[in-house]
């Protein structure tokens, strides 16, 4: 029996099943949880989702993102869904740590049976299955392929389609990353038959930038882009007070550090945040960098070849010193 069918049926033998993601949401993250999610219902098994944080507002189209619990607002009926559960899917995440210290617990009591889909390097959590693979554009296209897969593929349909490809198009940059195979085309294919509203799911994902997030992301290539290291390697830094000064709101940094990246030459681009307890840092590669190697050695992250993240708790001058001395030893 394949690894998929393996999931369905353990989907089958559930009673009370959580869907979890990392913290800080993305498209995968929320697309996977609801794709996954609305499946899950279809196969009339009784589901709910438990995220650490709220998502981007950019994501609120999605049918049933207001169904998603979340720790930081409701740390106890999280606490309860998770102990009630008696299957857990940690969805885009191969760390318990990436939902935060304090779900982290809570996920780390839990005693049920664990099943992990993800694309990350270095799985570490203990599952009875873990679909892992590291070639894929996106934990979506992964959830797709469970069902393609499986003997319930016939509950496919174009509410469960819409957020995967939504991840599949947020994770691949559009289609474009080199993580895109042939068969992520297929799978967008295949969509679109379903009835996905692909330009929709464009439209209401990028097209919603606020005349303040426009302000700061202007404000941030023309006043604080460094090009560093034989003009390979683009920094932009954002302090506390000029995210402050531009109203920040969550996700208005989004997409700054891939503007960076589009600049000719520019192989490494590096967002740097000041937040209210740490300084968090978003690292984009093209060609031959690998980025998530800094971020796991240096800054206690991780993530892929060509996109990686990671924190630092020292000040937003010392983490920046720090990183400028680092480049020579990361990118030759
Ligand atoms: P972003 O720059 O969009 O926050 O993150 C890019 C990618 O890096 C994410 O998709 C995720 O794979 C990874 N990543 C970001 N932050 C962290 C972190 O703190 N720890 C780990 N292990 N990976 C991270
Ligand atoms: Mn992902």
């Amino acid at each position: 029996m394949s690894i998929y069918q393996d999931i369905i049926n353990a989907i089958d033998n559930a009673t009370n099943i959580v869907i979890t993601s990392h913290k800080s949401p993305d498209g995968d993250s929320i697309g996977s949880s609801l794709g996954l999610y609305q499946f899950i219902q279809k196969m009339n098994k009784n589901v709910s989702i438990c995220h650490p944080d709220k998502a981007p507002s950019f994501f609120n189209w999605l049918d049933n993102f207001n169904a998603i619990h979340l720790y930081e607002s409701a740390p106890n009926k999280v606490s309860e869904l998770i102990t009630n559960a008696d299957l857990l899917f940690c969805l885009d995440y191969n760390h318990l740590s990436r939902v935060g210290d304090e779900m982290q617990v809570v996920l780390e009591q839990f005693n049920g049976k664990k099943i992990v889909i993800d694309h990350h390097i270095t799985p570490s959590i203990d599952a009875i299955i873990t679909l892992s693979d590291t070639s894929v554009c996106s934990t979506c296209q992964l959830i797709y392929d469970i069902i393609d897969y499986s003997d319930k593929k016939q509950l496919l349909d174009v509410q469960i389609a819409t957020p995967l490809y939504l991840g599949i198009v947020t994770d691949s940059g559009s289609f474009r990353f080199p993580s895109v195979q042939p068969r992520t085309h297929e799978i967008a294919s295949e969509m679109l038959k379903l009835g996905v509203e692909h330009y929709k799911v464009h439209e209401n994902t990028f097209d919603t930038n606020s005349i303040s997030k426009m302000k700061l992301n202007g404000y941030a290539i023309s006043e604080k882009l460094e090009i560093v290291h034989q003009n390979k390697i683009a920094i932009v830094s954002l302090s506390l007070e000029e995210l402050e000064r531009f109203n920040y709101q969550k996700g208005d940094t989004e997409g700054l550090v891939n503007t960076a990246l589009s600049i000719s030459g520019i192989q490494v681009a590096v967002l740097v945040t000041e937040q209210q307890e740490q300084i968090r840092l978003s690292f984009r590669s093209k060609g031959e960098y690998a980025v998530n190697i800094i971020a796991n050695e240096q800054f206690n992250g991780g993530g892929h070849k060509y996109a990686a993240g990671g924190s630092s708790n020292i000040s937003l001058k010392d983490t920046l010193d720090k990183l400028k001395s680092l480049l020579p030893n990361y990118f030759l």
